[in-house]
């Protein structure tokens, strides 16, 4: 792939699902308790990762996890999770259908495709031995709908409207600390304000609580816990914080480049 194709926005969203599909499938594997599987992920694969990252990395093979742990904050020269889903989504791009890879708001129609099956490209060969290795996908199957499950949320998120500024005192995203345009997430999610209060969960007055994030950071908190978890158990920043996946969902997202571009391209 070009250097144009990675410093996309385009490229930048397929990233990022990639690591949100990461860390809602290492969530689901942690409250199932499933016991580490073989690392077989070989040197080859590392070195263009490598190189493709533009950054060292750490050897997970020695690592001792299957998937990529917390390094300790100071660390700053690898982020397994960067890595991981930099080398998936140049995997995953160089087999898009340049349609798929145009994909912007303004796209009509916007492409669907309903089953793994039906998706418009087959899967390379090095992106099953990289699930299986990384435990997340035991089968062909599994690695199909990972990839269905990637690009369809690829395609939603590349095809929607530009988040609105808003006008608020917070100016970062209150997860990832860039100067993106913002979103907001309901702490308490509203789906779930009925059976708060009949539970007894959180007193009124708190359902209406926000968190500004950034889309990303936004869509990342939704697929880690489902909404009813979000408002019994994460209902403010500083929990959602406390969470190991979200910690390394922020690492992840402080240093994604378009972060930066945003930042660049705004006008004060
Ligand atoms: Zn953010
Ligand atoms: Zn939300």
């Amino acid at each position: 792939m070009s250097e144009t194709d990675i410093d996309s926005l385009q490229f930048s969203i397929l990233k990022d699902c990639i690591a949100q599909r990461f860390l809602s499938i290492h969530h689901r594997a942690n409250n199932e308790q499933i016991s580490a599987g073989s690392k077989t992920r070989s040197k080859s694969k590392t070195a263009r990762l490598q190189a493709r990252a533009g950054t060292a990395i750490k050897d997970h093979s020695t690592s001792g996890a299957t998937l990529p742990d917390v390094d300790n904050a100071s660390e700053d020269l690898a982020d397994p999770l960067d890595d991981f889903a930099t080398y998936l989504a140049a995997e995953t791009w160089d087999a898009l259908p340049p349609s798929l890879r145009d994909l912007a708001f303004s796209t009509t129609p916007i492409p669907s495709y309903t089953t793994p099956a039906s998706l418009p490209f087959s899967i390379p060969p090095t992106i099953p031995d990289t699930l299986i290795a990384y435990s997340l996908a035991s089968d062909e199957d599994d690695v199909q709908k990972f990839i269905h499950k990637v690009v369809s949320t690829y395609i939603d998120s590349a095809t929607a409207p530009p988040p609105v500024w808003k006008a608020t005192r917070t100016e970062e995203c209150e997860i990832c600390e860039r100067q993106v345009p913002l979103t907001y997430h309901h702490l308490i999610p509203r789906s779930t304000h009925d059976k708060v209060l009949k539970k007894g969960w959180h007193p009124e007055e708190m359902l209406n609580s926000v968190a500004w994030l950034c889309r990303q950071c936004h869509s990342a908190v939704h697929h880690v816990a489902p909404n009813e978890e979000l408002a019994r158990n994460f209902y403010t920043v500083e929990l959602l914080l406390e969470r190991e996946d979200i910690q390394k969902w922020k690492k992840y997202a402080a240093k994604q480049r378009f972060g930066y571009k945003w930042r660049q391209n705004r006008e004060y």
